[in-house]
């Protein structure tokens, strides 16, 4: 390894009991944490599937896709990391089995292996540990990489990847490596009791594989005690103080003041023996007191066709609450299937909501009742918001019902229609294999002078991320333009439709792009805060007051 300035210390988070524990958040607010403490953080999830990315994947088994400013389609996870500790990650930050295992049978391939038979143990745990130690070499300065681990603890496919930490930890030393587990300790109402055992059963796994705890955070719905610590702590082999409540909360940009209380940042300084300032997090709190106590409510419908698997629009609910923090409101998320909108009318769903936004999607199902919502938020002057496949319908809806051309339709869903006003981009017309083929990525986007885009961000120009096939099909400009439909973003080259929006609408406007994946809680993003921004204005023109908050729509963790 090449000499390095400083000495990179390295934190692995694994889970145990059940997923699903928020290891994800977990690492993101001790990525916050000690960022807040002025070191240099770089965070890492591996992903033990086999997929190369998640890309793939159907939204019901994986969730959002995050897609980051490189263009790699990665874990929902990492969208939390860029969220909370305000960075823009990069490739390396998810390491799948698939990626590992193809880079090690290429090189097989190549023959660089000399002869020798490739083995799980060393060669794929080393290419692991390389990826690991990747984000380290790339920049002097970093002091800690915090890896997680995605999976439980025992599950056959994360092996290699706790192999791979076990010999990190011998490699560079107890004072450099730290291992974090996160566990579920229930609340059995019969008896009234937390119970341990399953914590115990969970390290126990982690110890058979050479693993011990520094420290174990706990979820819990109920405060834990010195002596469940103490207890917890025994069998665990772990001191009591290193046992970390992670008790459920309000919002989850609460969890990094919670673990603060619990001095989860002064263990791992002390453990890694880190020299850092003290901890300053006013801000983050103030941002915090504002999501838990808003003023105001507005209620926006999501009209989506994964409405079901809430994960699928994770980026979504949070740019929803980083915006309502600048206009003291709680945004009640309204789920609505576009399924039904087909099947029972839009009016029943739709009309008694704020803001309306149609998020991104693949494939024909569902489209008739996006299609039939942006109808019904134009003519009614409902704020709305198109995401991606929403801004194909609105522009779809646009050509039907204004410009009069029937059976208008996007090339993906119907390849015969007469008037393909969204069709495949050139570039994408030879592309048959799947991953990683879309336009992905962060692309420039020169705003158009006096549109309400414009007002938005206030800047000419802007970088957002896409995601996306099909286009808006440019013979189509004038026609759609010639009735009042505003092309607010272009590609700097003029060529590709990145926003579109109305006039004579209080907000109607809708992007290529995927804008949800850019907003931070201390930076909301100005779409979404516009959408809020006009939601309220809507709400007050309604003349009905803001609908009574109750504790448990603003639960959201
Ligand atoms: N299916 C559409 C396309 O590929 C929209 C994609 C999306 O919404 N992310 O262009």
């Amino acid at each position: 390894m090449p000499r390095k300035k400083k000495q990179t210390k390295y934190i692995f988070i694994s889970g145990g009991v059940t997923s699903s524990l928020g290891k994800g958040i977990a690492a993101a607010s001790i990525g916050l944490l000690l960022k807040s403490r002025g070191l240099e953080v770089r965070l890492q999830k591996f992903d033990p599937y086999i997929n190369v990315d998640p890309g793939t994947m159907n939204p019901f088994q994986h969730g959002e896709v995050y897609v980051l400013d490189d263009g790699s389609e990665t874990d929902l996870d990492l969208g939390h990391y860029e969220r909370f500790i305000d960075v823009s990650l990069n490739k390396f930050s998810n390491v799948t089995s698939g990626q590992v295992y193809d880079a090690v049978i290429q090189r097989e391939r190549r023959g660089d292996y000399l002869g020798a038979t490739v083995q799980v143990i060393p060669h794929i745990t080393d290419e692991i540990k390389s990826r690991c130690t990747l984000l380290a070499q790339m920049d002097d300065n970093v002091d800690i990489v915090i890896t997680e681990i995605g999976g439980t603890v025992g599950d056959i496919e994360a092996m290699p990847f706790l192999e791979a930490i076990r010999q990190m930890g011998l490699e560079y030393g107890p004072e450099n490596t730290l291992f974090i587990h996160l566990t579920l300790i229930p609340y059995l109402k019969t008896s009234d009791e937390l119970k341990t055992k399953p914590t115990q059963h969970s390290v126990k796994a982690l110890r058979e594989i050479g693993i011990q705890p520094n420290i174990l955070i706990c979820r819990t719905t109920r405060k834990l005690s010195r002596d469940i610590k103490r207890k917890i702590g025994l069998f665990c082999n772990v001191p009591p103080e290193a046992v970390i409540q992670d008790i459920d909360c309000q919002t989850i940009y609460e969890v990094p003041i919670l673990f603060h209380c619990e001095l989860l940042d002064n263990l791992i300084v002390h453990y890694l023996d880190l020299l850092c300032k003290d901890l300053d997090l006013e801000e983050w709190k103030k941002m915090v007191e504002k999501v838990k106590k808003p003023v105001h409510n507005v209620r926006i419908a999501i009209v989506g066709k994964y409405i079901n698997l809430r994960d699928a629009y994770k980026s979504i609910t949070e740019a929803f609450i980083h915006a309502g923090v600048p206009n003291d409101t709680h945004v009640e998320l309204v789920w609505v299937s576009s399924e039904e909108i087909a099947d029972e009318g839009v009016e029943k769903f739709i009309s008694n909501v704020d803001g309306v936004l149609i998020p991104g999607g693949f494939g024909e199902r569902g489209i008739e009742g996006k299609i039939e919502a942006v109808r019904y938020v134009r003519e009614n002057k409902i704020p709305f918001l198109g995401l991606c496949l929403g801004l194909q319908c609105a522009v779809i809806e646009f050509a039907r019902n204004v410009c009069g051309l029937k059976n208008a339709n996007s090339y993906e869903f119907d390849q015969k229609t007469p008037h393909p006003v969204i069709h495949l981009m050139d570039e994408q017309r030879k592309i048959t294999r799947k991953g990683g083929t879309m336009r992905l990525g962060a692309y420039p986007c020169n705003i158009t002078k006096g549109s309400l885009a414009e007002k938005i961000y206030n800047k000419p120009k802007i970088s957002e991320r896409h995601r996306h096939r099909y286009e808006v099909n440019n013979e189509f400009r004038n026609v759609l333009g010639d009735k009042g439909m505003v092309f607010s973003g272009l590609s700097p080259d003029g060529a590709l439709v990145e926003m579109i929006e109305l006039q004579n609408h209080p907000y109607f406007i809708a992007s290529q792009f995927h804008p949800e994946l850019k907003s931070r809680p201390m930076a909301p993003h100005p779409l979404f805060k516009g959408l809020v921004e006009a939601a309220l204005k809507y709400q007050k023109s309604k003349k009905v007051p803001s609908t009574k908050i109750s504790a448990s729509t603003l639960k959201n963790k």
